[in-house]
């Protein structure tokens, strides 16, 4: 290993697959073999966006004090609720208290489920450097200019939908109209990913408009960051050692159902009912920059928290039910997206970093059986890697780990720069065959505009507009603005 030897560990992986515990294992296991590696100790610093605040913590689910076994946990319960706290923070706050702990002969040990920041910790990206926004963390500026001067341009009717974006989204045919204004406010903050959606695509488009009110920043300019990471195969801040704890959907949604109901019992309720005594007490979300507080960010957009705010104005039973089906689902739907982050981001910059070799050794650990089975796939595993690691001995393969880690572990898709993805994958509208101006008919570019082209539905239609405009009538070139650019 060429790099300068400053070890670090990071766990990522799904909610609800036991990662809080194993980062407590492997930092009770570094002190009980504390004369062997040199280490006088181990802390733990929090990866989840949604820890970082102060309250929820059942919601949350964050460790209890009772059960961390004296480790150390940084970085957790220390903002408000409703204060941004963005990935260049995190990651400028995570290398200082890396640097210290490294000075103290401590082994950090980094785990949670935003797998974002713990790539952007793993991979300088030099654009992180260029972002407006990181250059002024200093002086507490929080959102990039690039979304803060978007978001101010809006007109009133999209500000409206970007501050009351649906919970889920909804059918382009049941609702074009709202299908078709979420594409507009996408094309309005951020025209280079709108174009990479059709507007009937309506869980993309509200993905990205959820990316870029969670992040504060413009879905393209993460994507940027991403390819450069991902060209520039780029090389590591620290030696790091990472583990991702991965558990079957089928089975984990079952475990991620029973914990919302044990939630329920431990209290979530009276945490929500607190949480909105203190957003009420907050001014709401004005547009203005300079409002500090915005309660449809930061902590309140914990999973659960808006689905049990229905419920207390209801207070009904169906009222509880809903929510709660709603709670499940939305963490389904987490645990879904988290996965797809490690391997459709995560994995590609690992990759690109091991082309010549082992660099960032990356390990999936098989947590989908609990009990024996999981002491003997994760803990004992994870103890075994941990210890070769920080001997400085040689690692095994991480494919031959198990037959999940063999296939998870291939790369999804060939093209694994984001940005070429998202070039290539362009929609353009078809001014011929649209006949809506709020309708537009998108085709991806490439392939499947050149079959359009050729379609008879298409030639009719482009033969027709000829005819009206040779009869000098207007032809439909408005619709340009939707998408097309
Ligand atoms: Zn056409």
């Amino acid at each position: 290993m060429a790099l300068p030897y400053r070890p670090i560990i990071t766990i990522c992986g799904t909610t609800g697959v036991g990662k809080s515990k194993l980062a407590i294992d492997l930092a009770q296991h570094v002190v009980r073999n504390c004369r062997r590696f040199g280490w006088r100790g181990a802390k733990i610093i929090n990866a989840d966006s949604m820890q970082i605040y102060r309250g929820l913590d059942v919601l949350t689910n964050k460790i209890p004090e009772g059960e961390r076994a004296g480790v150390p946990h940084l970085l957790m319960g220390f903002k408000q609720p409703g204060e941004q706290y963005v990935v260049g923070e995190w990651v400028q706050d995570t290398i200082k208290l890396i640097n210290e702990m490294h000075e103290n002969q401590e082994l950090p040990i980094i785990v949670g489920g935003t797998s974002y920041w713990i790539q952007h910790l793993i991979f300088p990206s030099q654009l992180i450097h260029k972002d407006p926004s990181m250059s002024k963390i200093s002086d507490g500026a929080v959102v990039s200019e690039m979304f803060k001067n978007a978001v101010h341009a809006l007109s009133p009717d999209l500000l409206n939908l970007l501050q009351n974006l649906p919970r889920e989204a909804p059918s382009a045919k049941i609702d074009p109209d709202k299908a078709f204004q979420m594409h507009q406010l996408l094309s309005a903050l951020d025209p280079i990913i709108s174009q990479r959606w059709h507007w009937k695509d309506t869980r993309k488009v509200l993905r990205s408009l959820e990316i870029a009110k969670e992040t504060g920043r413009l879905p393209s300019t993460i994507v940027a960051e991403q390819s450069s990471v991902v060209a520039e195969g780029s090389k590591p801040r620290y030696s790091t050692l990472t583990f991702w704890l991965y558990a079957e959907p089928t089975i984990l949604n079952e475990r991620l159902d029973a914990r919302v109901d044990d939630m329920i019992s431990q209290g979530l309720i009276s945490e929500v009912k607190k949480l909105r005594e203190i957003a009420s007490d907050q001014k709401c979300f004005d547009s203005s920059p300079s409002s500090p507080v915005d309660y449809t960010l930061g902590i309140y957009q914990s999973i659960g928290y808006k689905e049990f705010c229905g419920y207390l104005d209801a207070l009904s039973e169906t009222a509880f039910k809903e929510a709660c089906e709603r709670m499940k689902i939305s963490t389904r739907q987490y645990a879904k997206r988290q996965i797809s982050w490690i391997r459709n981001k995560l994995l590609p910059a690992v990759h690109a970093a091991n082309t010549q070799d082992n660099i960032v050794p990356l390990y999936l650990l098989d947590a989908t059986t609990l009990g024996d089975a999981w002491v003997q796939n994760v803990q004992k595993t994870a103890f075994d890697i941990q210890d070769a690691f920080l001997g400085r001995q040689e690692l095994p393969d991480p494919n031959l780990l198990s037959m999940t880690a063999s296939n998870l572990l291939k790369l999804v898709h060939k093209d694994v720069n984001p940005a070429f993805v998202l070039k290539a994958r362009k929609r353009r509208v078809c001014t011929a065959c649209t006949t809506q101006a709020n309708r537009p008919v998108m085709i991806e570019e490439g392939s499947e505009w050149d079959i359009h082209l050729k379609t008879r539905s298409h030639r009719r239609l482009e033969a027709k507009n000829l005819h009206i405009l040779h009869d000098g009538q207007t032809n439909m070139s408005n619709v340009s603005d939707t998408a097309s650019s």
